[in-house]
C-alpha cells in the first residue's frame, strides 16, 4: 500500500480504528493455522500491511468500495479462530476486522436469529435460550468465534449429531452478502443460494448479515464415561448415538492417551481408559447413566443441567479443542478430518491402528449427515514430515476413509468444494477484480485490467502460486467435522 492509499483510508476511518503497529498486525493476520505444521511453514511470514476496523455497515461499504477502486487485496476477519488460515492474508494488503458488528437484531417466534456478521455464537446461544431457543449446531470455540466467521469457515460441531452440519435442513436461513465493486452491492441469498457462499472463506463477498434457524431449547445434562477398551467405548458412543430416543448434542469418544491431555479433567480422568461425552436431555442423564453401567462402562463425571453454565462443560474438550489439548502436551502433533462409514468403521480404525499404531490416535464425532448417524473424526496424528503425512491421508483414502485436508490453504484442495462451481461464479459477480482472500480460491481468475490474454497469462500474472501448483498434500471431497 502507499502513503496515498493511507491517506485515502484515513478518510474513512479514524486513526484509532486504522492498525498498523507490528504486534497488532502480527496478532490481527493470525489465526489458528499453526496446528498445522505444514501451514506453519507456509504462512508464518504472511502480514496485513493493516487492519481496519469498521464499527457500522456504512463504513463496511466505503472500504469495500476503497479496497475496489485502489485494487487493494481485502482478508475478511471475525474472531480469528479457523485453523487453516483461511483469513491469513497470503497477498498483504488489509484485514478487515469485523468484531464491532454483533448486534443480534432479533430472535423471531418461530426462531430465526438475525444477526451482525460478528455476533458471538455464545451471545447468540444465550439470548436464544432467553426466549426458548438455541442453536442448532455450533463449533467449539463458540464463545469467541463469530456467525460470519463460522459461516464462511467452519462446518458444524455441538448439535450436528441431531441437526446435521451447518450446511444441511436450512440451518442458514439467509446470508446477506455485499460485493467489492466500485458501489458495493449488497445481496441477500436464501435456500440453495447460499452454498455460493458458505464455507468460501471469505473469498466472495462480505457477509453483512447472517439468518440462522434455532432449535427448541433442551437443558443439557453432561455424562462422560470411561472404558478398559476402545472398542466397548466406540460401540457403546456409537449405539447412543443411533438411538433416536436419546436427545442429544454430543457423542465424543477419544482413545487413550488422548484423555491424558485435557488436564484440568485428570482428578476424574482414570489413567489408561478410553473415554466417551455426552450431552443429552436433562431428564435422560440417569439413563445413560445406567445404560453406561450396563455396557460395561464406569460413569466418571456426570453434571446435571444448570444455567448460567457452569464448571467444567465437556465440549471444551471436544471437536478441534481435542487437538489443542493433545498439541498443548505434545507439539509434534497435529490431525487430521476424516469421515468413516456409518457400516465399516470398525475394520477402517483397525486397519489404520496396524499401520500407524501410537501415531494415530483416534477421537470421533459421531454426526447426522444427509440423515444417517456417522462417525466423522479427528484423529491426532503424530507428525514426522510431509510425506508421512500424505501416507496416512492416502492411507484413509484406500480404506474408503474420506479426508478433509486440514494441511491446504486453498478451497478446492481442502476438501469441501463443491463440483458445481456456485462459489467461483459467485466471486465473478461479488469480486470480480478478485481482491477478496485473494489465492484461496485458485479457479477463479480476475480481471486484472493488463494485457495479459490467455487464461493462464492471467491467472499466473494474479496468483503465480496457481498455475506452478502446490506440493502440499492432496485431498478427497466427501462430508467430514471441522
Ligand atoms: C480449538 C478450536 C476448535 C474448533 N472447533 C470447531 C468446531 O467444532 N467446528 C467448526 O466448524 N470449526 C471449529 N473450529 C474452527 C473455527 O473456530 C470455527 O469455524 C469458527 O466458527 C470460525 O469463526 P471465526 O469468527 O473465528 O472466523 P475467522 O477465523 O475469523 O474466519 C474464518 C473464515 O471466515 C471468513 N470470514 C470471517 N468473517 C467473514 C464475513 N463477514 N464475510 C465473509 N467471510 C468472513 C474469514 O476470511 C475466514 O476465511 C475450531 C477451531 C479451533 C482453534
Amino acid at each position: 500500500m502507499t502513503a496515498a492509499d493511507f491517506n485515502a483510508l484515513a478518510q474513512i476511518l479514524p486513526p484509532e480504528r486504522i492498525v498498523t503497529t507490528p504486534e497488532r498486525l502480527e496478532t490481527l493476520s493470525r489465526d489458528f493455522y499453526w496446528y498445522s505444521p505444514v501451514l506453519k511453514r507456509e504462512l508464518s511470514d504472511k502480514l496485513a500491511e493493516a487492519v481496519v476496523q469498521p464499527a457500522t455497515r456504512a463504513e463496511v461499504t466505503a472500504l469495500a468500495a476503497f479496497a475496489h477502486q485502489r485494487r487493494i487485496p481485502l482478508t475478511l476477519r471475525g474472531a480469528g479462530t479457523g485453523n487453516y488460515g483461511q483469513c491469513i492474508p497470503t497477498r498483504g494488503g488489509i484485514v478487515m476486522d469485523l468484531a464491532a458488528l454483533d448486534t443480534i437484531h432479533s430472535i423471531s417466534t418461530d426462531g430465526v436469529a438475525t444477526c451482525d456478521p460478528a455476533a458471538r455464537l455464545g451471545a447468540i446461544e444465550r439470548v436464544a435460550r432467553q426466549t426458548g431457543w438455541e442453536l442448532r449446531c455450533y463449533p467449539s470455540t463458540y464463545v469467541k468465534a463469530s456467525v460470519a466467521g463460522f459461516c464462511a469457515g467452519g462446518s458444524g460441531g455441538i448439535g450436528s449429531i441431531e441437526w446435521g452440519a451447518l450446511r444441511e435442513n436450512g440451518t442458514v436461513h439467509s446470508l446477506t452478502v455485499m460485493s467489492l465493486e466500485a458501489q458495493p452491492r449488497e445481496f441477500r441469498l436464501t435456500g440453495q443460494d447460499i452454498f455460493q457462499v458458505l464455507h468460501a472463506w471469505g473469498t466472495n463477498g462480505i457477509i453483512v448479515e447472517v439468518q440462522l434457524r434455532l432449535a427448541p431449547r433442551t437443558d443439557w445434562a453432561q455424562v462422560a464415561v470411561a472404558f478398559d477398551k476402545f472398542s466397548a467405548a466406540f460401540d457403546f458412543t456409537e449405539a447412543i448415538a443411533r438411538n433416536d430416543s436419546f436427545r442429544k448434542r454430543l457423542a465424543t469418544v477419544f482413545e487413550w492417551p488422548i484423555p491424558g491431555s485435557f488436564t484440568p479433567l485428570q482428578k476424574w480422568v482414570p489413567e489408561g481408559e478410553a473415554l466417551c461425552f455426552f450431552e443429552v436431555s436433562d431428564m435422560q442423564m440417569q439413563r445413560l447413566v445406567d445404560a453406561a453401567r450396563h455396557a460395561g462402562g464406569e460413569p466418571c463425571f456426570t453434571a446435571p443441567f444448570s444455567e448460567p453454565r457452569r464448571g467444567t462443560q465437556l465440549s471444551d474438550y471436544t471437536w478441534n479443542h481435542t487437538t489443542l489439548w493433545a498439541l498443548r502436551q505434545d507439539p509434534s502433533l497435529t490431525y487430521l478430518q476424516c469421515g468413516f462409514s456409518p457400516t465399516e468403521a470398525r475394520s477402517q480404525y483397525r486397519a489404520l491402528k496396524a499401520r500407524f499404531g501410537s501415531d494415530f490416535l483416534l477421537h470421533f464425532e459421531f454426526v447426522r449427515s444427509g440423515g444417517v448417524v456417522t462417525p466423522g473424526a479427528i484423529p491426532v496424528v503424530r507428525y514426522t514430515d510431509d510425506v508421512r503425512l500424505q501416507a496416512m491421508i492416502d492411507a484413509c483414502g484406500s480404506l474408503g476413509v474420506s479426508v478433509a485436508n486440514p494441511h491446504v490453504n486453498y478451497l478446492e484442495a481442502s476438501g469441501r468444494w463443491r463440483p458445481d462451481d456456485a462459489k467461483r461464479q459467485a466471486k465473478e459477480r461479488y469480486d470480480p477484480r478478485g481482491l477478496l482472500n485473494p489465492g484461496k480460491m485458485r479457479d477463479f481468475i480476475p480481471d486484472i485490467g493488463n494485457a495479459a490474454t490467455s487464461a493462464s497469462d492471467r491467472r499466473l500474472a494474479a496468483d503465480p502460486r496457481s498455475v506452478a501448483g502446490d506440493a502440499i498434500l492432496s485431498a478427497r471431497t466427501l462430508p467430514t467435522p471441522a
